[in-house]
């Protein structure tokens, strides 16, 4: 279930929105002001931000800027009507989408939905990625493994299917914590382990007796059809 993480300083609007959000199944957190947000946004990792142009503390177009920089998640901005150069300026800085307050909850949510199929898919990708047995449907984010379902994480399905689309290459932990991660500037290497050992548990294999996952020692991981060399 997609995240979202909301900013918006009033909490009338705040509390309908998030209500809205959940009653569609989406997992939500908020925070009121510019600097929480950011926060949140960098150490939560939500699917996509809602960012209420008029914050107290900063301006909606700096925390944008702000999380532009180290991270891509899709940004849908909200701003008062007759804002237009506003909307100008937050889609030229990096937002993905905008709605003009007051909007309805069932707009709010089809501008989410389509941000997110756009998210999903930046290259218009449709047909699901097959590896062996194994089976990532990009759009309704899902995998079957021997047509059975596996429940991942938005994280584990980022990491899954980076290497999907690359199989049978080895794939180095910097580049996958700078793809995955959006950890440009490198992270722990053990963050990547931590994650490929649940990302095997889930897909019933280990390192000592791999299927897909296997490790390379030294340089990376690469994932291959268990009857690929
Ligand atoms: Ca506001």
């Amino acid at each position: 279930m997609p995240h979202i993480l909301l900013l918006e300083d009033d909490p009338q609007v705040r509390g309908a929105l998030l209500r809205a959000l959940s009653e569609r199944g989406y997992a939500t957190s908020a925070a009121g002001a510019g600097m929480p947000g950011l926060q949140a946004a960098l150490r939560d990792r939500p699917d996509l931000v809602i960012l209420d142009l008029g914050l107290p503390d900063v301006d909606g177009h700096q925390v944008l800027r702000m999380i532009r920089a180290v991270s891509r998640v899709p940004v849908i901005v909200a701003t008062a009507r007759d804002d237009e150069p506003e909307i100008v300026r937050a889609l030229d800085g990096g937002a993905d989408d905008y709605l003009v307050k007051p909007f309805s909850a069932a707009q709010l949510a089809a501008r989410i939905r389509a941000v997110l199929r756009r998210a999903a898919d930046p290259h218009g990708r449709t047909e699901p990625i097959r590896v062996g047995g194994l089976t990532l449907d990009v759009t309704a984010r899902t995998v079957t493994l021997d047509g059975r379902p596996v429940e991942l994480t938005p994280r584990e399905f980022a990491l899954l299917r980076y290497l999907a689309e690359r199989p049978g290459q080895v794939v180095g932990k910097r580049e996958l914590l700078a793809e995955v991660w959006h950890l440009p500037y490198g992270g722990a290497d053990k963050t990547v382990d931590v994650h490929l050992s649940w990302l095997r548990r889930k897909l019933g294999e280990t390192a000592q007796a791999p299927r897909y996952l296997r490790t390379v020692r030294g340089v990376g991981v690469r994932l291959a059809a268990p009857d690929q060399p």
